[in-house]
Order: C-alpha cells, then sequence, then structure tokens
C-alpha cells in the first residue's frame, strides 16, 4: 500500500510512531495501553494534518484505523471543561454508530468525564432526549435521528468544533445528501471537517465542495497487482466486435460490467446490440441530462443494469464498488488510460482466497496491435490471448440468458416529500410482508425514490406498493 496527500505527496510516513505526533503525553500513554504501537497507513497519513487544524477528505475503509484517525484530531479540539457537544460523527448506520462509539471511547480514555452519546434512529427519542439534557461531549449518529434532535431543538451545534462524515460514500448511497447538508447548515463555519469515504464516487466530491474549507485528500492508493485482475485479449474481425461483447458476457456472466469504446457513436451501437439480445445494458453519455444520468448510475450501482456502456470521458468520476468485469470494445490508443479502465475492476469483489479478484476483457484487431503493443510494454508483461471460438456461453446447453439480479422501482416521491430509506424499506417489509433480504439499495431523489428488488419479486413489490403507503400516504410506483 502506499499513501499519497495533496500536501506530502512523496513521502509515506507509515509504521511511524505515535510519539512523533503533537499528542498529550496521557494520550500517548493511553495508546500504548491499547497496544497502537504503530500509526497504520491512513493515520500516518492523516494525523499529521487533522491535528495541526486541516479539513480532511481520507479514503480509508472499515479495519484500516480510520476512527482513530479522525477520533484523535477531534479529542485533541476538545474542552472537557466546557459542557457542550464540541464534536460531531455521523455515520450511515447504527452499527458503525455504535463501533465507533466504543472505539471513541477507549481513545478518550486518557482524558476523565468525556461524554460520548450515540444517537441513532429505531428507537424511542425520550431516553435520548434525556441523555442529551444531562450533557455531552461528542455525539455519534445517524443524519436522520440528529436532524430530528436539531428539529425539536433538544440538540444543539452552537459550540461544535469538529465535524466528522464517516463512511461518507455510503451515507449517499442511503440518501442521506439532503440531511447531511441540513445539520451541516446547523454547524458554526468555524470547525474542522473530516470526511471519510471508501469510494470516490461524484457525490462525495461534490458534497465535499460544498461546505469544506480547502480540504486536503489522503489517499491510500492499491497498486492492483497482476494477479487480482485477470486481463485477457481476444482477437476479432471489425464485423464481430460488438457482437463479442454479448459473448463474452454469456461466458463469463458477470453481475456488474463496465464496457469501454472510443467514441458515443460506438457505445450507441453497442447498447442497441445488446438490447436487441436481450441484456440490461444501458449508456452513460455525456447529453445526459443530471436526472437521466442519477437514474442510470442508480440502476447501474444497484445490479439491476447488467452492463453500462460509456466513453473515457463520461465514465470520469465514476467509482462502482462492485464491478465484476471491465471490457474494453475498442483499444485506447492511450496506455495509461488503458491501465486507468482496467483498474476498476476487482476493486473490492472478494474471491475464495480473499483476493480482490476482477476480470478485463480487452478486443483487438489487427489494426489495434500497435496499441496493445504499447499497453503490454506499459504494463511489463505480455498480453494473454484468448480465441472467441472459446467462448461458448450463450451456445451452451440449458444456459439462461444473463439477468440481473435486481429490479428498480421508481417511486414518485422523493426529498421533496421527505422520503427516507427507512420509510420505504420500513413500507416493504413491516407493511407488505417482504423480507429485507429481498430488498436492495434505497436512493432517495429529490423527486424519485429508487428501491431495488429481488427480481423474483418485483412483479408483486410493484403491485403491493402502488396498493399500498408509504409514510402514511399512497404512491404511484413504477418499473423502470
Ligand atoms: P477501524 O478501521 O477504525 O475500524 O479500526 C480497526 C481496528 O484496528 C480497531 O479495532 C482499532 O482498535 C484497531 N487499531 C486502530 N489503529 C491501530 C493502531 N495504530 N495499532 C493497532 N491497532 C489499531
Amino acid at each position: 500500500m502506499n499513501a499519497t496527500t495533496s500536501a506530502t505527496p512523496t513521502t509515506l510516513p507509515s509504521g511511524a510512531d505515535f510519539g512523533s505526533l503533537p499528542l498529550s503525553p496521557a494520550v500517548l500513554a493511553n495508546l500504548q495501553q491499547l497496544g497502537y504501537e504503530r500509526m497504520t497507513p491512513i493515520q500516518a497519513a492523516s494525523l499529521p494534518l487533522a491535528l495541526a487544524g486541516k479539513d480532511l477528505i481520507a479514503q480509508a475503509k472499515t479495519g484500516s484505523g480510520k476512527t482513530a484517525a479522525f477520533a484523535l484530531p477531534l479529542l485533541a479540539n476538545l474542552n472537557p471543561r466546557r459542557f457542550a457537544v464540541q464534536a460531531l460523527v455521523l455515520c450511515p448506520t447504527r452499527e458503525l454508530a455504535e463501533q465507533v462509539t466504543q472505539e471513541i471511547r477507549r481513545l478518550a480514555r486518557a482524558e476523565d468525564n468525556i461524554k460520548i452519546l450515540t444517537l441513532c434512529g429505531g428507537t424511542t427519542m425520550r431516553p435520548q432526549t434525556a441523555s442529551l439534557a444531562h450533557g455531552a461531549h461528542i455525539v455519534v449518529g445517524t443524519p436522520g435521528r440528529i436532524l430530528d434532535h436539531l428539529s425539536k431543538q433538544t440538540l444543539s451545534l452552537e459550540a461544535l468544533n469538529t465535524l466528522v462524515l464517516d463512511e461518507a460514500d455510503r451515507m449517499l448511497d442511503m440518501g442521506f445528501a439532503e440531511d447531511i447538508a441540513e445539520v451541516v447548515r446547523q454547524c458554526p463555519a468555524q470547525r474542522q471537517t473530516l470526511l471519510f469515504s471508501a469510494t470516490y464516487p461524484e457525490g462525495v466530491t461534490k458534497l465535499a465542495s460544498r461546505f469544506m474549507r480547502n480540504p486536503q485528500e489522503v489517499k491510500l492508493t492499491e497498486r492492483h497487482a497482476a494477479t487480482t485482475i485477470r486481463q485477457r485479449f481476444i482477437e476479432v474481425k471489425e464485423n464481430e466486435r460488438l457482437h463479442a461483447v454479448g459473448l463474452l458476457l454469456a461466458h463469463y456472466r458477470p453481475v456488474s460490467t463496465l464496457a469501454f469504446c472510443n467514441t458515443k457513436q460506438q457505445c450507441r451501437e453497442l447498447v442497441a446490440v445488446l438490447q436487441a439480445q436481450g441484456f440490461v445494458a444501458l449508456e452513460l453519455h455525456g447529453d445526459l441530462d443530471q436526472r437521466d444520468r442519477d437514474q442510470v448510475l442508480v440502476q447501474f450501482a444497484n445490479r439491476s443494469c447488467s452492463v453500462l456502456v460509456a466513453t473515457d470521458v463520461a465514465a470520469r468520476g465514476l467509482d462502482i464498488a462492485q464491478l465484476e468485469a471491465v471490457i474494453n470494445v475498442d483499444i485506447t490508443p492511450d496506455a495509461e488510460v488503458h491501465t486507468h479502465r482496467v483498474g476498476r475492476t476487482g476493486r473490492t469483489g472478494q474471491d475464495s482466497q480473499g483476493e480482490r479478484s476482477g476480470w478485463a476483457f480487452s478486443l483487438a484487431s489487427l489494426d489495434d496491435m500497435e496499441r496493445v503493443a504499447r499497453i503490454d510494454t506499459m504494463q511489463g508483461s505480455d498480453s494473454v490471448w484468448q480465441p472467441l471460438a472459446d467462448l461458448t456461453g450463450a451456445t451452451d446447453a440449458g444456459s439462461e440468458p444473463l439477468r440481473p439480479p435486481m429490479v428498480t422501482l421508481q417511486i414518485l416521491g422523493g426529498r421533496k416529500e421527505k422520503i427516507r430509506p427507512g420509510d420505504v424499506l420500513g413500507a416493504l417489509t413491516k407493511d407488505l410482508g417482504f423480507d429485507a433480504a429481498q430488498i436492495g439499495k434505497i436512493s432517495v431523489n429529490e423527486f424519485s425514490t429508487y428501491v431495488a428488488v429481488d427480481r423474483d419479486i418485483a412483479a408483486q413489490a410493484l403491485q403491493r406498493l402502488n396498493a399500498g403507503r408509504v409514510k402514511g400516504k399512497s404512491v404511484k410506483v413504477r418499473l423502470l
């Protein structure tokens, strides 16, 4: 692993001692007691900047030591003698909020009498309100419930000096963007803001630009070892190129595939060919307005679209967690762009050995061989080839057409109607009798809510939702 920050682009102080940081002797002693001997890479990259009071956008996953990377700065900003909420950590889920609270408690042992409260939905507000009335220094919670307390004025953020957004990408996935914005509006402008996210989709950068001051970026870039992404080149004649994409999909059956074309025209043609073959394929292109773009991305991210077809420009800023395959429908003339395309797969999928794995297929005609040679040089290895005739998935006896596991239902009504993900989940599970395991991602946009459901229950869910209620109101629902 290799850490870069915009402030210190070349050094990697990972493994450095906590003693090199401006922390009090009591805090250092506590860290030693906890067995934290050396900083993890994310801590080594973030802590010097965060302890210097900078706003941070840090890329880190659970297990990386990210909690301490924001908890130590938040504690450093705290005045224990001031009985007011001075730090707020927003988390996507109750489980994470509880985990974060525990870790902050451990780290706060150095100081006595620091009060930390967890405020999440799903329980009554009254006991939380009573605890708040007794005073707390730090609040950890989910955006919806924090907002509830703010609107009831049972929580005040007037004395806040540190705001943390933990797992910002997941909070956005869950439709919390507007709730977060509302919470931020109630925070003092003078504060330190720390944003942690496992991935960097467009929305996270947008969110950050709305309310962070000159944030420093801390990224841990993992070099994708050649073994974790299986690359195959397939020789095609020009008139076989588009057809070969369907053959690859039928043969390898990836759940989510990003297919790159060099031109918009090619994207359009490929989508038409794939749709005619019965695949669920969508095009992401620059001419889409924001609403259509969101709708395409929602369907791809929630696994109800098998293939997203895009040019490099259209795919910029796109970050999809689970991507089983990338297909280079056209070989790019720029070897670096190729490496970038290929690196989008195999990020989070784990195979049985616990390794990240993904497929990257490249369709090359004889005219592309010069480009392939450049790619080989850049990657320092020879390309591995597979004959087109080996792709027999579509003709194998008994093979089913590739279908995405989920289907997206669009509920006409979104943030404007104050719909929250929990309302939709509650309607589907408590009221309409579906199992939570059959419900996928729920995305609340301004005017619409998108909910992914198992393909098997799609028709039933559509019918029951149309006949039932969400937030006590009847709603209009359609299949996307
Ligand atoms: P997190 O990614 O914040 O969920 O942390 C993962 C686990 O690593 C937690 O159990 C922490 O207590 C532990 N941890 C965090 N930082 C360190 C460190 N520098 N040395 C040892 N353990 C750590």
